[in-house]
């Protein structure tokens, strides 16, 4: 069994590889559900559902969410009726978020729905939700100290805004989704994949059932790094990392996520800050891991399973 952490778009990349080298059915992603919005009574996951989309080769590449070839037709009607249209919609996306919500108000729970809307959709790695609770990924700007939603920072403001602080709320009562604890202590290797860490990976340690079965396995667990020569590939981990006291640089990735890891993999454009990975006590492997193609995507893969003790 191989067991990924996993946010949106880097995650979802990596476990598009991993499953061209693995059984999927043999790979589990526990996937960060801190960004989850609810919006016009329908409850969103965009991180299950990119990785959903990613998986079934349905995604929208040119937008990095959503469904492809995606029309917007009821946007454009609540448009008209003076609706919240700042979050984009797309109609056949639409009927994802409408079966969840109305799977949840039957009383079913995520990882259940989550295993209905995959199977339907013909993916067999497995997703699990990383909590069936209320966690919720919270923002404080800088120069307003308003706190916000992870969306309204990151759709409507587009993270371009100042942040001081980032919580999840709710997570100290959270408790792991049925499965994850069982799929972090049966893996042979344990992957946190390239996501934002402080957005897509640190909401998943924030509930602490998780974040202690990870350092029991810490040994076993790899992560890779979303920083590539000191820069985030897209979206806000570089800035999110600088803002809050990190080094936006593999190092500072290291350091964040020490307790955690026994290696990182990071990119050859870093080779020569290998020997500062190693000076923390962490393992260090160089290669490509800018997953533009399936082909490197599916190395990238194999190159994690090598890693299998
Ligand atoms: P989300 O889609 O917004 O939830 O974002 P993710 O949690 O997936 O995080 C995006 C991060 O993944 C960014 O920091 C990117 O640099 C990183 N990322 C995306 N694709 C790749 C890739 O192919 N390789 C690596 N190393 N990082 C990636
Ligand atoms: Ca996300």
């Amino acid at each position: 069994m191989i067991c990924v952490l996993a946010g949106g778009v880097g995650a979802a990349r990596l476990l598009n590889g991993l499953k061209d080298v693995a059984p999927p059915e043999e790979i589990t992603a526990i996937v960060n559900t801190g960004d989850d919005a609810i919006m016009h009574g329908l409850y969103i996951c965009p991180d299950i559902d990119t990785v959903t989309y990613t998986l079934a080769g349905v995604n929208n590449i040119e937008t990095g969410w959503g469904l492809k070839g995606e029309t917007w037709q009821a946007m454009e009607s609540l448009k008209k009726l003076g609706g919240k249209t700042w979050f984009n919609l797309g109609d056949r996306d639409l009927a994802t978020h409408m079966y969840r919500t109305d799977r949840l108000s039957e009383g079913a729970g995520l990882k259940e729905i989550t295993a209905e809307i995959t199977s339907a959709m013909g993916v067999s790695v497995n997703l699990l939700p990383m909590t069936e609770d209320q966690v919720e990924t919270k923002v404080t700007l800088l120069e307003s100290n308003d706190e916000i939603s992870f969306q309204e920072y990151f759709v409507k403001h587009r993270h371009d805004i100042s942040v001081s602080a980032v919580r999840f709320n709710g997570s100290a009562e959270a408790k792991a989704a049925p499965g994850v604890i069982d799929a972090i202590s049966e893996a042979e290797v344990v992957i946190i994949a390239p996501s934002n860490p402080i957005v897509s990976i640190a909401p998943i340690f924030s509930v602490s059932e998780i974040s202690d079965a990870i350092k029991a396995r810490k040994k076993d667990v790899v992560a890779v790094s979303p920083i590539i020569a000191g820069a985030a590939l897209k979206g806000p981990a570089d800035r999110l990392l600088n803002e809050l006291g990190h080094e936006a640089s593999v190092k500072g990735v290291a350091k964040y996520y020490q307790e955690w890891i026994s290696t990182l993999v990071i990119d050859t454009a870093d080779f020569n800050t290998a020997k500062d990975i190693e000076s923390l006590g962490i393992d260090c492997l160089v290669t490509e891991t800018v997953m533009t193609d399936s082909q490197i995507a599916a190395s990238l893969g194999s190159t994690l399973l090598g890693l299998k003790k």
